[in-house]
């Protein structure tokens, strides 16, 4: 167990002639009210080989918006969406990009027309690694940068508001119970650490991975 470490920072390099760049539009967020949440995911943003990507555009319309425009693209200026898995949380906004393909675990969807993809976005260096456990298919984004790698976790990661950042591979997540597998979960956030420096947890801050506590 250790504390995360938040980082703020955004990410540029060089990938042979291609410069690509990973920044955090929206954190996410969770907490429990009566009857229910308040929660989004953490929108996350890839420019890589001239495609832009959004992965998990999450269900607040206004700040989506809002940090779009800050970014001064449109929805019709996003290439991809990668939903790292089936929650509304994460998903509720995909639609709203209208030239964009979208992409989960093992498929990708242009309009109605599905087909199987290998472990890259196409044309991009931007590789999606299976990550089951929070549910079946989960997926997570993985992109190698001069900093390292960076991983966009999506809930194999993820705390509630009042919740101190402690990153624990054996914390129970009990969210939705009819559909996690702890031992799946605990192997995913193990192969994640495993690769990563930086991880972007679906509800949270992004942190710095800390590698002994995947040994053992
Ligand atoms: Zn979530
Ligand atoms: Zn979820």
């Amino acid at each position: 167990m250790f504390k995360a470490v938040p980082v703020h920072i955004n990410f540029l390099l060089v990938v042979g002639v291609v410069m690509a760049e990973i920044k955090v539009l929206i954190e996410g967020y969770a907490k429990q009210v009566k009857g229910g949440w308040i929660a989004s995911s953490t929108v996350t943003l890839i420019k890589s080989n001239g495609k832009n990507i959004i992965v998990d555009p999450g269900c607040n319309r206004k700040k989506l918006f809002e940090v779009l425009k800050k970014e001064k693209l449109s929805v019709s200026d996003i290439d991809f969406v990668i939903l790292t898995h089936a929650h509304a949380d994460h998903t509720l906004l995909c639609g709203i990009f209208d030239k964009a393909r979208v992409l989960n675990a093992v498929e990708i969807y242009d309009n109605d027309r599905q087909v199987e993809y290998g472990n890259f976005v196409p044309d991009t260096d931007v590789e999606i690694i299976q990550t089951p456990g929070h549910c079946v298919e989960h997926c997570s984004v993985l992109i190698s940068t001069e900093k390292g790698t960076v991983v966009v976790a999506g809930d194999v990661f993820w705390w509630v508001e009042s919740e101190k950042q402690i990153v624990d591979v054996e914390k129970v997540d009990d969210a939705h119970p009819l559909e996690t597998n702890m031992v799946e979960l605990i192997k995913s956030r193990k192969k994640i650490i495993a690769v990563a420096e930086f991880i972007i947890p679906g509800h949270g801050k992004m942190f710095k991975a800390q590698k002994k506590v995947c040994q053992g």
